[in-house]
């Protein structure tokens, strides 16, 4: 029987790279020495610290109060003494307030790490309360406080959970082994998110270039009414939410809406394996699963990490650097940000740290549009990029915005297909930021 796949307009196919890391099964790495926590992983308000410097501190412990409805607390990932609480540099580029601990290596537990009821013993709310507490976040990079998608405004009836397993950037193989090895949790994540929405339908939407995981979660869903794989065609960015939603459901987002707007919620995988690690053990959002990967580094490798851990460790521990690094990615080559440091922390958005040689960024000067339109063929949003980039160059930000730049989901496709190698997503990026402004004004 022919399975039926699904997909989206528009998009691009770009070498997936993936063949470098996706056999390596999850190692776990323990920090060696410091952890830098920064107080903001989320969108939403900054933590404000419940500890102080020299305060012993244990696994767990919460050591950032979430500050408002839309923040999430976030937790110690080891046992050791707090040296530091200042601004770190963090993998956003910004400087962020950090807690600085010293790991004592023993890994203590705190004491109020317990498992919670089944879920099918908990109630909807109790359910909410346990994401929260966690501080878990949206962990495909969006950072969005999970808890806060699960409490949606009274009139916004959510009938479908999708749990996104694309992971369509290229490189990235975090969430290829996440499925593979832990098929049965993610489930378990999926019907907690279900139960506390009150939604009756859930998919794991999985690109057909994952065969192995797509076997795994189709057993795991297997004795549960109402869940099942959506099997995605394999085409970039087809994670993103508005085009997962659109191939699996049909449902569009309008302009400026959110899933919730149309009945949908979409987690990633790793965060549904998060909640069921929050019902199962109690365990608040303290680590997860990094791609270390490019051919820049020695030793590809899916890594079980504590959040807070630096970047350069990991390098470390992946043999260190292939050649001369050209560029340090956090996240994947399409979409990620580029660093200027490798003494950032994993922090709980971190799904990849891609290192690409010297000479595969050689900058190329970019050349005059010579109207082909492939940038145009390639937009996943049906706009025009070559107009909104030109007018956001000239500093017409009017313009940018009747073209409609803030439906721009800054996946890449144009600037990648684009023979003159214009700088499109950059300028779109900037006349969003213009456009944002002024309307706050
Ligand atoms: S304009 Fe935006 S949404 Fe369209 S291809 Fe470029 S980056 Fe992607
Ligand atoms: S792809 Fe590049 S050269 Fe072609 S129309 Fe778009 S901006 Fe111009």
């Amino acid at each position: 029987m022919k399975t039926r796949e699904y997909t989206f307009f528009g998009g691009i196919h770009p070498r997936s790279y993936k063949e470098l890391s996706n056999k390596y099964p999850i190692e776990e790495h323990l920090p060696k020495s410091q952890v830098i926590i920064p107080l903001q992983q989320h969108i939403g308000a900054p933590c404000t610290p419940l500890v102080k410097v020299n305060d012993y501190v244990k696994v767990g412990q919460k050591i950032g109060e979430a500050n408002g409805f839309v923040s999430a607390p976030v937790h110690s990932s080891v046992s050791g003494k707090v040296v530091a609480i200042e601004d770190r540099p963090s993998s956003s580029g910004k400087l962020v307030k950090s807690i600085v601990i010293e790991s004592d290596g023993e890994f203590n537990y705190d004491d109020n790490i317990k498992p919670n009821e089944d879920i099918d013993n908990l109630k909807p709310e109790e359910i909410r309360q346990i994401v929260r507490d966690a501080g878990i976040v949206g962990m495909g990079g969006a950072m969005f406080p999970t808890a806060v998608k699960l409490n949606p405004p009274p009139d916004k009836k959510i009938d479908i959970v999708i749990l996104n397993g694309a992971e369509c950037e290229p490189y990235l193989t975090a969430d290829h082994r996440l499925m593979l090895e832990k098929p049965v949790d993610i489930v378990h994540g999926l019907l907690a998110i279900m139960k506390a929405l009150g939604a009756s339908k859930g998919y794991v939407g999985i690109e057909d270039n994952k065969q192995d995981a797509i076997k795994e979660i189709r057993k795991a869903c297997k004795e549960y009414a109402g869940v099942e794989v959506a099997v995605l065609k394999t085409k970039y960015p087809q994670g993103s939410e508005k085009h997962i939603i659109k191939a699996i459901t049909g449902r569009e987002i309008p302009s400026g809406k959110l899933p919730a707007d149309i009945g949908v919620v979409v987690d990633n995988v790793g965060t549904a394996f998060a909640i069921a690690e929050a019902i199962k053990f109690g365990k608040p959002l303290i680590e997860r699963v990094v791609t270390v990967t490019g051919e820049g580094i020695m030793t590809p490798k899916n890594l079980r990490v504590k959040i807070g851990t630096p970047f350069r460790e990991l390098i470390e521990c992946c043999g260190g650097f292939k050649g001369i690094p050209g560029k340090v990615i956090s996240g994947g080559p399409m979409m990620g940000i580029a660093q200027y440091s490798i003494d950032v922390p994993v922090i709980k958005g971190t799904s990849g740290i891609l290192v690409l040689p010297e000479d595969r960024i050689a900058l190329k000067d970019p050349k005059p549009c010579i109207k082909c339109a492939r940038c145009v063929d390639a937009c996943p949003m049906n706009l025009l990029p070559l107009f909104i980039s030109a007018y956001s160059l000239k500093n017409d930000f009017n313009k940018c915005e009747e073209y409609h730049a803030l439906d721009c989901i800054e996946c890449g496709s144009c600037s990648y297909v684009c023979p003159s190698k214009r700088p499109l997503v950059e300028s779109i990026r900037l006349a969003k930021r213009e456009i944002l402004r002024k309307r706050k004004k």
